[in-house]
């Protein structure tokens, strides 16, 4: 009677749940992204040696922003020594305020491209404006979309365009839906190449800059094909986080983290308190 009871207990869990798969299938908004409809993960590849999606991570640092030649060759012979496979800095920077250093644009694109063919290390840096992208595909092997331009569609299209990797930021307030279907902007446009990343959402709490959204992270890998790395600098606000952030991510899946590293963090033209010293990146890198 109990085992009868059981079954069909069962059978009635097993139907909703096809039932529910059905529902989801004919309600997934972001197709091309989904893992319904490519079933093994993308591998995004930059010169045909760094690979997004495997099972190694990948690791890049650098500055928040490109402040001057000296400053990022230091900074990237430092990081490639401890482990990092690509270097990070922004030359376009979208500062909240317009009062504050908002980076050396042209010229630093210029120094990050001498600085990644002299050391040999690909560079990634965020485009801000539609009309800078001829320069970043001359100057740079990945392009950044930032937080605050997510959902700046006609951008991502035209990124997109370019067949270029991209390195997609979630919105700071995006859902996973909202960030999926930014990414489906990029597939429709027929780039394959879109690494994500989780950089921290905004909450009621302010102890820390953002939360870094663990949760998000591993669902992704679940319903997406895409790779999908963490920012724990820009989810922490603060270094002291920074390690402890880059340990969970890995733990939790990601398949890579970008992290702001500086030679002088106190003397930083931008984000200066998030940043790690080139001796904590070091050691966070024996420790990960
Ligand atoms: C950055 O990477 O320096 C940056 C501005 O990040 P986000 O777009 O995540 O704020
Ligand atoms: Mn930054």
């Amino acid at each position: 009677m109990l085992a009868t009871k059981h079954a069909a207990q069962r059978s009635a869990i097993k139907l909703s749940r096809q039932a529910r798969l059905r529902r989801s299938e004919a309600s997934i908004p972001y197709r091309l992204a989904s893992r319904e409809q490519k079933p093994e993960n993308t591998l995004v590849k930059i010169n045909n040696e760094i690979i997004f999606g495997g099972t190694n991570p990948v690791i890049i640092a650098g500055p928040c922003a490109i402040e001057s030649y000296e400053q990022l060759y230091q900074i990237a012979e430092s990081v490639q020594k401890s482990g990092a496979q690509m270097l990070r800095g922004g030359a376009f920077k979208p500062r909240t305020s317009p009062y504050s250093f908002q980076g050396l644009k042209e010229e630093g694109l210029k120094i990050m491209h001498r600085v990644g063919q002299e050391l040999k290390i690909p560079v990634v840096s965020e485009v801000l404006s539609i009309t800078d992208l001829p320069l970043f595909q001359k100057y740079v092997d990945m392009l950044q979309i930032g937080s605050r331009n997510m959902q700046n569609y006609d951008l991502i299209e035209k990124a997109a365009e370019t067949g270029m990797p991209i390195l997609l930021k979630r919105g700071m307030s995006a859902t996973m839906e909202e960030f999926l279907l930014a990414a489906e902007y990029i597939l429709n446009r027929g780039n394959p190449n879109v690494v994500l990343c989780e950089r921290g959402i905004r909450t009621f709490e302010t102890s820390s800059r953002n939360i870094l959204d663990l949760n998000t992270l591993a669902l992704i890998k679940e319903v997406s094909h895409l790779p999908i790395i963490a920012d724990p600098s820009h989810a922490a606000g603060q270094s002291v986080l920074v390690p402890i952030l880059s340990k969970a991510a890995l733990a939790a899946g990601a398949h890579g983290l970008i992290i702001e590293v500086h030679n002088n963090p106190k003397k930083a033209l931008s984000d200066a308190d998030q940043s790690l010293t080139l001796e904590a990146f070091n050691s966070l890198m024996l420790h990960l």
